[in-house]
């Protein structure tokens, strides 16, 4: 089973994919990990996407294509993956496309987690990402679980590209280049709108009766 989650900056696709990837065995590709790591290994490609992403830009689809194609056609992900943040435009969509249906693979489930402005900044300016085990906590939303956090507090850090500056700058990306990826998917029978608003266990829930359907 193959699944696509959409969402804006903070809406919860990260936090949705990494619950139902441990529940149905399946491989999260985030990109936004995938392009936060080269970063970390200070790569070639880190290197040069360090200040695009900071900035709330999206990186080049020739990066993003090729650092996801080597790992969709993989033995151990195919028909296991949740594509986490991609794609993220018309021509993203189009590759994904061309590489399935190349490698006999398929789309079985595309999720939209709808949610207003006001709530993303409020997610997104607490947000908390744990360095050793990439558990993502809010210190707004979740003070206890923070102070308790089983890794310690020293571990947890803020995204670069999580600052009230440029979280505007991210919305707007994701309205005007991701929202024709949905009108392009949306009269498909396997893609669901949910409402991102709503706790995680219920979005959880909400999706889970969905694939057990
Ligand atoms: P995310 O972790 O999904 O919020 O992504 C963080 C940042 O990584 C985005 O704001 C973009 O700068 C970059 N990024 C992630 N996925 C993509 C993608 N599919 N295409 C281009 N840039 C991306």
């Amino acid at each position: 089973m193959n699944i696509i989650i959409f969402g804006a900056p903070g809406s919860g696709k990260g936090t949705q994919s990494k619950i139902l990837a441990n529940k149905y065995k399946l491989h999260q590709l985030s990109t936004g990990d995938l392009l936060r790591n080269e970063i970390k290994n200070k790569t070639e490609i880190g290197n040069n996407i360090d200040k695009i992403i900071s900035q709330g830009n999206f990186v080049g689809d020739d990066i993003v294509n090729n650092l996801l194609e080597k790992l969709i056609t993989k033995s151990s992900f195919r028909n296991k993956i949740i594509f986490d943040g991609y794609p993220r435009n018309i021509s993203q969509a189009n590759s994904l496309e061309l590489i399935l249906n190349r490698d006999n693979q398929s789309i079985n489930f595309i999720f939209s987690l709808n949610v207003i402005r006001d709530i993303v900044e409020k997610r997104i300016l607490g947000r908390l990402v744990c360095e050793k085990c990439n558990k993502t906590l809010n210190e707004f939303l979740n003070k206890n679980d923070v102070d308790s956090h089983e890794c310690g507090t020293k571990y947890l850090r803020k995204r670069s590209d999580d600052n009230s500056e440029f979280i505007v700058k991210r919305f707007d990306e994701y309205i005007n280049k991701t929202k024709p990826v949905l009108d392009f998917y949306s009269k498909r029978s396997y893609f669901h709108e949910i409402d991102g608003t709503q706790k995680i266990q219920v979005i959880t829930d909400k999706i889970e009766q969905i694939l057990n359907a």
